[in-house]
């Protein structure tokens, strides 16, 4: 452990989940044929005119009001000038700037909460949230022609979500882009996909002295693209910054990349400053000015976000919290547990099916959940089977595994194999004496007093009515008989 305390900031990008981009018509779909949708816009041929695309505004202005942001009603659009081969117009339209008047992003000044180890609850401030256009892809494949530059990706709306630095450890970090991620599945501004790269993370860090002196000289990581690699790349920079403060040396102010093979971050520029970038307000386009009236519609058609997810779980299926947060850390399981629940009669097992047979399934599946066969319906029927003692659990299991592989109903299943719990007394009885007699002397020394030999007996019952028979009836006829 480092005996400086961390400062961490978190820059987000994440690419909205709109059918068309940021300022063109050209349809977002990145994974097809190279420079299939383009046009004179996302290439930037001149003359050619930005028109923003509201869908994208919309899907800004829900983003921030699910992160509690103020909406400015008059925000801005900002030119960002510098060369790079994937960049054809040679800048770049966003909503920052350096100076205070070119700052009027879209939306400012919220916050997001996360649960601590410790149960405690922290509040990290959003400082930003704003709107600007990717760059295209260049593809470095070794061919003889060189490299390639696929301009499907120019103009695809982003946004990036800024937070302040209010941080402490590398772990913290990892809960505020996990709430992130979610909170964007949630409101389905976009996929939020970080091994496809529509999310990604810069992690800003810093050390200090103590928890209330000034903030140290930050570094930049860029692109962290999973949680584990944003984990062990703040790991890395404080055990690096951690030994150039020990040395009595001063951590320079730079922008680094995370190399996962060696575990360390390594320096790709020194920090560059906000007039490198010459940045003015876009000339081809006027403030984006929003009519109160739309976010207000879009305040009132707020879907239920993760944490008032989360509670609700708990009070109307009086599933644990621990239970509550794992079902919901996903839309989609939360989506389809609750579909499930609604049909439940015991929506507390059902938590149980999901989190530890369901879901340790789903982790093996290429498209996770969307791969499942089972219906919610029918895994509620299977714990609904249970809870009327048409089936043990045990031969549960076996339904389940049956209902994954096809997709059949449980109540097919158990027809068709013949699995319906044995609940007829008479029956037990009589497998009960055929497992007595063909082991008389153990039954004896059970009835003698050899409590120990009960599991036995009830394990051989089982195993003869082919798991079928109800445990609990078991266990009353073989007291019975040994009392007799
Ligand atoms: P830039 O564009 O230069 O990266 P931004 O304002 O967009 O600047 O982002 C700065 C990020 O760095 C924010 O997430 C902020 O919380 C974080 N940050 C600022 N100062 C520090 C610091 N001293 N230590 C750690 N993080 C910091
Ligand atoms: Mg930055
Ligand atoms: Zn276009």
């Amino acid at each position: 452990m480092s005996k400086y305390y961390p400062v961490i900031g978190l820059e987000i990008h994440c690419q909205l989940a709109t059918r068309t981009k940021m300022f063109c018509s050209c349809e977002v779909e990145v994974n097809t044929t190279p420079n299939k949708h383009v046009c004179p816009v996302c290439l930037g041929m001149p003359g050619a005119m930005p028109v923003p695309n509201k869908k994208a505004v919309e899907y800004a202005i829900r983003l921030g009001l699910a992160l509690n942001c103020e909406i400015d009603l008059n925000a801005m659009w900002t030119r960002k000038n510098y060369f790079y081969p994937d960049l054809p117009k040679g800048y770049q339209i966003t909503q920052t700037g350096g100076l205070p008047v070119y700052d009027h992003p879209i939306c400012k000044n919220g916050w997001l909460e996360v649960t601590l180890d410790d149960g405690s609850v922290k509040r990290v401030g959003i400082t930003r949230i704003h709107m600007e256009e990717d760059a295209g892809k260049l593809v470095h494949d070794l061919s003889p022609e060189g490299s390639h530059f696929d301009a499907n990706r120019c103009g695809t709306p982003l946004c990036e979500i800024v937070t302040e630095p209010d941080i402490r450890s590398p772990q913290e970090a990892v809960l505020v882009l996990q709430k992130i991620k979610q909170i964007l599945e949630y409101t389905e501004v976009s996929n939020a996909n970080m091994e496809n790269g529509n999310m990604r993370c810069d992690g800003n860090i810093s050390l200090r002295e103590s928890e209330d002196a000034p903030f140290g000289t930050r570094a930049e990581i860029k692109n962290l693209n999973s949680f584990t690699n944003l984990e062990k790349a703040l790991e890395a920079e404080i055990l690096l910054q951690t030994l150039t403060l020990d040395a009595n040396k001063e951590v320079e102010q730079c922008t680094k990349r995370f190399d996962v093979n060696n575990n360390k971050t390594i320096v790709i520029r020194s920090k560059e400053d906000a007039h490198d970038y010459k940045y003015f307000p876009e000339p081809d386009m006027v403030r984006l000015v929003t009519d109160p009236k739309f976010v207000e519609s879009i305040k009132n058609s707020l879907p239920e976000l993760p944490d008032a997810r989360r509670e609700r779980f708990v009070n109307d299926y009086q599933i644990t919290a621990y239970d509550a947060q794992v079902l919901t850390m996903e839309r989609d399981v939360s989506v389809w547990f609750d579909t499930a629940a609604k049909q439940c009669k015991n929506p507390k097992i059902l938590a149980n099916w999901v989190i530890s047979e369901l879901l340790r399934e789903v982790k093996d599946l290429e498209n996770g959940l969307s791969d499942v066969k089972i219906m919610p319906e029918h895994l509620a029927a299977l714990v609904n089977l249970i809870e009327d003692n048409t089936i043990s659990g045990k031969i549960a299991k076996q339904v389940f595994a049956d209902m994954f592989a096809t997709g059949k109903a449980p109540d097919v299943i158990v027809k068709e194999k013949g699995l319906v719990q044995i609940t007829d007394i008479s029956a037990i009885e009589s497998i009960v004496s055929e497992v007595v007699q063909a082991n008389q002397g153990q039954f004896d020394e059970f009835k003698a007093g050899k409590v120990a030999l009960k599991g036995f007996f009830v394990g051989q019952v089982m195993k003869k009515s082919g798991g079928k028979a109800n445990p609990g009836l078991v266990n009353q006829i073989l007291d019975k008989m040994a009392a007799q």
